[in-house]
């Protein structure tokens, strides 16, 4: 049923209007991401093209889009460093404040016997002064992250460890 056909509410439609935004290239539906967040991500260059309204982020693996809100539109080239989440991303960082990759934690149980995600955080730096608010692309905590990159890991591991 859709609600937006029915007299059942006007907020849930509303807040779909204001706060669900498509991306202008790929037309998915990207997610919110603060003004300051955008602002330590997007190059330095571009900084005065900024504003002071907050941004979508496009999601979007495919998609060259990094941020976008109305006609500002900053592509992944734009930006200092790259977003994990898109497929090419080179480092792919799974923790941005310790500039840990996706790698340093498969090396970190692969290669250096990491059993729990504490220390494989450990070994890498993963985690340790989170600033991920300022520092990660989408603005919210890197812990999701790195947690299934461990879990990828260990998985690879236990893969191994039957075959072998
Ligand atoms: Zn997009």
């Amino acid at each position: 049923m859709d609600c937006c056909t029915q007299s059942c509410c006007s907020s849930c439609c509303e807040s779909s209007y204001v706060e669900i935004s498509a991306c202008p290239v790929c037309k998915q539906e990207g997610i919110l991401v603060k003004n300051f967040t955008v602002r330590h991500i997007v190059s330095e260059e571009y900084l005065p093209q900024v504003g002071t309204k907050d941004y979508f982020l496009c999601t979007n693996p495919e998609c060259d889009v990094g941020y976008y809100q109305g006609e500002n539109v900053f592509y992944k080239q734009q930006l200092k460093v790259p977003i994990w989440l898109k497929k090419d991303a080179n480092p792919k960082y799974v923790c941005y404040c310790g500039k840990v990759t996706e790698e340093d934690i498969m090396d970190a149980v692969l290669k250096k016997g990491a059993k729990t995600l504490g220390e494989a955080c450990k070994i890498t730096g993963a985690m340790k002064d989170c600033k991920c608010e300022i520092n990660n692309p989408t603005g919210k905590c890197c812990t999701d992250i790195v947690k299934e990159a461990f879990e990828k890991a260990i998985k690879i591991k236990e893969g191994k460890m039957w075959t072998a």
